[in-house]
């Protein structure tokens, strides 16, 4: 099968997995740089153009789309949809998983537990949120925040208020949320692909940091889940409509809670604490999925 990975750097560790795990199972499987594609809109035929030429098309994609791009990915993702070619991650989730006012909507709406959130227009209301989410304290997010740099906690009232007021006054977009103290800095990375966790693992933040990106010096081991925690991940997976995703799940004392759902989750710490080839589960996902017609009528 012709599988082409949308990545900006096919050195990346996932990138690079994921290739190492296409050539393995015999598939011609190479990087694409979606910035270089460019989107030919016409009526009733949409194409794809790389470096000036037509674009020989895959049979199927694996977006790995950066933060910093999600506009112009997700519309090179959304051209590909179009033209028939299957991917593992649709245009649509990409958008939602990085808005997380947005996901977290989604997921209240199909049931999902997750910390109580507030999002607010302007600074007036903000006392009565902040007691609204249970706090002080409370965390303040950057809607669009990555690898935790974006992510506040607010031990006073004060302490918000001048948080908030330095977000607002950079026009920044950000949700309040209900600060799970009870978490102690711990939080659960669950792997899904296609209908199954097939990965877990636990990122305990650093001393005295609430936050347990391993970009702020967390660690990483692997970690069972308990069922209800990995029926949580498959439905935040689902309601957002990704079948591969990486669910980040709090431990609370009133059961697991979703914090966010990424829809290009990182390979390395999940293989190295698991010792899990998840690489050549995301392949097998695509060989399980994607029917070729257009093969069988070459074939025939
Ligand atoms: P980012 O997209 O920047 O990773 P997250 O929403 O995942 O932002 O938050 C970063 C980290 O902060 C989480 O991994 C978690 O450890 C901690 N955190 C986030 N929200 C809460 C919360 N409501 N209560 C306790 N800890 C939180
Ligand atoms: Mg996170």
């Amino acid at each position: 099968m012709k599988i082409a990975v949308l990545s900006r750097n096919e050195g990346l560790y996932s990138s690079r997995r994921i290739i190492e795990a296409g050539r393995q199972r015999g598939h011609d499987i190479y990087a694409l740089d979606y910035m270089q594609c460019n989107v030919m809109v016409e009526t009733n035929r949409p194409g794809i153009f790389y470096s000036g030429k037509p674009l020989e098309l895959p049979d199927a994609v694996i977006p790995r789309i950066g933060a910093s791009k999600t506009f112009y990915g997700a519309a090179v993702v959304r051209q590909f949809e179009m033209m028939g070619i299957f991917t593992t991650v649709k245009s649509m989730a990409i958008v939602r998983s990085r808005d997380k006012l947005r996901s977290m909507q989604i997921l209240s709406k199909h049931g999902v537990g997750m910390p109580k959130s507030a999002f607010a227009g302007s600074p007036s209301e903000i006392k009565s949120l902040i007691k609204t989410v249970g706090g002080p304290p409370i965390i303040i997010k950057l809607l669009e925040g990555t690898q935790g740099n974006g992510v506040v906690l607010a031990e006073t009232i004060n302490a918000a208020k001048s948080a908030l007021d330095a977000f607002y006054g950079l026009k920044a977009n950000i949700l309040i949320q209900e600060f799970i103290k009870e978490a102690k800095g711990m939080d659960v990375r669950a792997f899904v692909v296609g209908n199954r966790v097939v990965g877990s693992m636990v990122r305990q933040g650093a001393i005295d940091e609430f936050r347990s990106n391993l970009h702020q010096g967390g660690v990483a081991k692997a970690v069972e889940l308990t069922s209800e925690e990995n029926a949580t991940a498959l439905s935040a997976a689902k309601a957002l409509g990704m079948s591969i995703a990486g669910v980040d799940i709090l431990r609370s004392s009133r059961g697991p809670l979703v914090m966010e759902v990424n829809s290009s989750p990182g390979l390395e710490g999940i293989e190295n604490s698991t010792g899990i080839n998840i690489a050549e589960t995301i392949i097998k996902y695509i060989e399980d999925n994607v029917s070729m017609p257009h093969r069988d009528e070459v074939g025939a």
